[in-house]
């Protein structure tokens, strides 16, 4: 079968090949609509500080609740929102929708936290995007030092120097940028040094292998990425982390922050605030410990 059940009953398709063509037309056609219609949400995963053990961040994740085929997966839409050029006035609506959220957290009084969002290879290719940018944050009253823009390197490589100019604009407004899936794409020990990033983030890849403990080869090599990134001045972020074992070891090499279901499944904002509140003033409940 082409597709298959996810979890939370999300539809996965198996991939671009295996996705009938009928559904897919009907996605692409559909994506307009989605966007007038409020068919997108976003959720947000939390971003946990490993040695002060508190969430640091979040993550937006762009979901669809589609009227016919019910929540479709980013895996089964972003695609084609960037073949059909949507992906724009989405990425936009997304930029915007996260940082009003991060705005609404920060004047319920919760802490401040630093936001990820996403941005995909056409949003780059797109002239004016800093511009677009600067322009939500302004709109929004969302402190420039708390986004952080993910790319992944593929993105960034694609027209390095472009994209460097692009992301040096930005981080120069204050703006962080993340690269994705770190350890996915090319070989990145070549220009890493020269990339205008400040967080790694080491791709689910390295993080499920990790749990044999301190001894074995993929802790060597996750140890070399975070020993390396820091040299670079820059943080790293675990992705996917499932596992206490993977956790014990994160910690051990001195990764600074994971994410993953270990801690929480990407939340709705009202959740993402509970979080915050319990964080701010732990003394009703029991922290959560992760060790
Ligand atoms: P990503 O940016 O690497 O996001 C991390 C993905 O890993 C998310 O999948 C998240 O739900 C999932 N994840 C988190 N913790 C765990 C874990 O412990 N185990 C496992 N197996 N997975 C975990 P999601 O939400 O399905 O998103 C998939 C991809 O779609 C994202 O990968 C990102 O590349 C893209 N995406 C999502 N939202 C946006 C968006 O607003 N704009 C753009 N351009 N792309 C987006
Ligand atoms: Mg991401
Ligand atoms: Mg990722
Ligand atoms: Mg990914």
């Amino acid at each position: 079968d082409a597709k298959r059940l996810g979890e939370n009953g999300v539809v996965v398709y198996t991939g671009d090949t295996a996705q009938p063509q009928s559904e897919r037309l009907a996605l692409k056609n559909g994506l307009r609509e989605a966007l007038t219609q409020g068919q997108f949400f976003l959720e947000y995963q939390p971003q946990f500080d490993l040695a002060e053990q508190r969430v640091m961040g979040v993550e937006a994740l762009l979901r669809w609740q589609h009227p016919v085929y019910g929540r479709v997966a980013p895996s089964s839409f972003i695609a084609l929102a960037e073949e059909t050029g949507m992906i724009v006035p989405i990425g936009d609506w997304v930029l915007r929708t996260a940082c009003r959220q991060h705005r609404a957290w920060r004047e319920a009084g919760l802490p401040e936290i630093e936001l990820a969002v996403n941005l995909s290879a056409r949003q780059l290719k797109e002239p004016g995007l800093a511009g677009r940018v600067l322009a939500i944050l302004v709109e929004t009253g969302m402190s420039a030092h708390c986004l952080d823009l993910e790319i992944t390197e593929g993105m960034l490589i694609d027209d390095l120097a472009a994209n460097c100019a692009l992301m040096n604009g930005l981080r120069g407004a204050g703006v962080l940028v993340s690269i994705d899936d770190f350890g996915t794409g090319y070989s990145s020990l070549n220009y890493l040094s020269e990339l205008p990033v400040d967080i790694l983030k080491m791709d689910a890849l390295f993080v499920r292998r990790l749990g044999d403990g301190q001894a074995g080869r993929s802790f060597a090599i996750a140890e070399l990425i975070v020993g390396m990134a820091h040299r670079l001045g820059l943080r790293v972020i675990a992705e996917a982390v499932e596992l206490p074992e993977q956790l014990a070891d994160l910690a051990a090499m001195g990764c600074d922050a994971a994410q993953g279901y270990l801690f929480a499944r990407p939340l709705p904002p009202g959740e993402i605030a509970a979080m915050l509140a319990r964080q701010a003033d732990p003394a009703p409940q029991p922290e959560p410990s992760f060790d």
